[in-house]
């Protein structure tokens, strides 16, 4: 089985300092993995914070975590990002961290709606 193949369901999501977002995936090995991601300056760049066994034997490029939070990231801000810059890091869950919902295709679907032209 391909690593990026893996099907990966968010235990949940928190939000930070109001505009990032950390997602908590089941580990495949023990314990949970984190992905932090954040808008970085440059516009459309998604400032990823993160790492964990699979980076480390793959490389980040291959990680379904990173592809995973990403992708909720751009639901979370309901805003397509090019690209990501990868900061090699663990990132420990925080108790302070305000607890949302895990962000859905739901969002994504409303805003195309939104953007629909009235005929
Ligand atoms: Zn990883």
């Amino acid at each position: 089985m391909r690593i990026e193949d893996l099907n990966i369901q968010p235990i949940t999501a928190f939000e930070v300092a109001g505009s990032h977002l950390v997602m908590v995936y089941p580990s495949i090995f023990q314990g949970v993995t984190v992905v932090f991601c954040a808008k970085a300056k440059n516009a459309d760049v998604v400032q990823v914070i993160h790492d964990c066994t699979l980076c480390q034997a793959y490389g980040h490029k291959r990680c379904p975590y990173i592809k995973e939070g990403i992708k909720h990231f751009m639901m979370y801000k309901e805003k397509r990002f090019s690209s990501y810059n990868i900061l090699r890091r663990h990132v420990p869950v925080n108790p302070k961290w305000k607890q949302i919902p895990v962000p859905t295709v739901e969002v994504e679907r409303k805003g195309v709606q939104e953007n629909e032209p009235v005929t």
